[in-house]
């Protein structure tokens, strides 16, 4: 077997971990190359006004409640000792305060209204799950990219079940908001083969305001990628009345231009898709009321930043 120079004479164990892990999605094509399975882990120090995965931004696990499969069967009321389910009349309240998240009520509920969001799962369960697709890999080009949420807010983890995919000469992905300390990402350098970096804006107030980060420091982690060799490839995400100023459009060909070596930019629209997340998981959305974007519209912005001189840009 394939074992790099950095792994060698270390004990297998030395790489042994675990982590919360809220989805593994296999033959995934929009997470790097070819066909390649993306491992989700929990928690991101990001809060993004116009996240679809709000189930990733917590590194606890978290109850989903869909009332719509709700059959008010009350198995859940009798099971939970803390009383935080409360069925009255047609209605279910799941009183999240009270919920110590100890699963009973999940194990009950049979049209799987109930779901615990994130689970700890070992390296080695989850590189168990990534190796048995290692035939679609091999032929498409694919291997596995580690997402979230943030993946190094989970840094340990996250670095090892990287390494235990060299190790099987996996080809790595890593999709990033750059919002992680300058030394994690020199950590990553030798076990990630291609990194999918997020570019959200360069306006300190502006970033600060709608993700909760300074972009100075993101800027920093891209520069030390980019000076280091690193493979990279920006995704940008393009919310309307957020992102899709021409003075963001000028900073994206302008990254392209200050670093040729870039291999591409992804231009990523907002979607729909997260809001009934958020009300499964008790939360409400920053934004309310916009509307997914059209391949129309995203194929608009492509030819603003072909105009501007960006190359590299393609829809993602
Ligand atoms: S067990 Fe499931 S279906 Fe039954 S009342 Fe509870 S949430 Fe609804
Ligand atoms: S997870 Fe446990 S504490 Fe939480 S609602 Fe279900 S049964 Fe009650």
């Amino acid at each position: 077997m394939f074992r790099p120079e950095w792994l060698k004479g270390l004990p297998a164990e030395t790489h042994m971990s675990s982590g919360i892990v809220f989805n593994i999605q296999r033959f995934s094509i929009h997470d790097g190359p070819g066909i390649r399975t993306t491992v989700f882990l929990k928690g991101c120090p990001l809060h993004c006004a116009w996240c679809h995965n709000p189930e990733s931004i917590s590194l606890e696990p978290e109850i989903s409640f869909n009332a719509e499969l709700c059959e008010r069967c009350g198995r859940c009321t009798a099971v939970c000792q803390k009383g935080a389910h409360v069925i009255e009349g047609t209605d279910h309240y799941l009183i999240r305060e009270l919920c110590v998240q100890c699963g009973r009520c999940i194990d009950e509920c049979m049209p799987e209204a109930l779901q615990l969001i994130g689970e700890e799962m070992s390296t080695e369960e989850v590189i168990t799950e990534v190796e048995r697709d290692l035939p679609f890999y091999e032929t498409s080009g694919g291997g596995m990219t580690i997402s979230g949420g943030e993946p190094l807010y989970q840094f340990d983890f996250c670095l090892t079940l990287l390494k235990e995919a060299k190790t099987r000469d996996i080809h790595t992905c890593l999709d990033t908001s750059g919002c992680a300390p300058n030394s994690h990402f020199k950590a990553m350098l030798e076990c990630v083969d291609l990194f999918l970096f997020d570019f959200k804006g360069w306006d300190p107030v502006f970033h600060k305001k709608y993700t909760g980060a300074n972009p100075a420091s993101l800027l920093k982690n891209l520069e030390l990628l980019i000076q280091s060799g690193a493979k990279v490839i920006l995704r940008c995400p393009i919310i309307p009345g957020y992102t899709d100023s021409d003075r963001h459009f000028k900073a994206i060909a302008g990254l392209e231009k200050q670093y040729p070596s870039i291999l591409g930019i992804d231009i990523l629209g907002f979607h729909e898709l997260g809001r009934g997340k958020y009300d499964r998981l008790g939360k409400q959305s920053l934004i309310q009321g916009l509307k997914s974007v059209s391949e129309d519209q995203k194929n608009i912005w492509l030819e603003k930043l072909k105009s501007m001189g960006c190359s590299k840009a393609k829809v993602g």
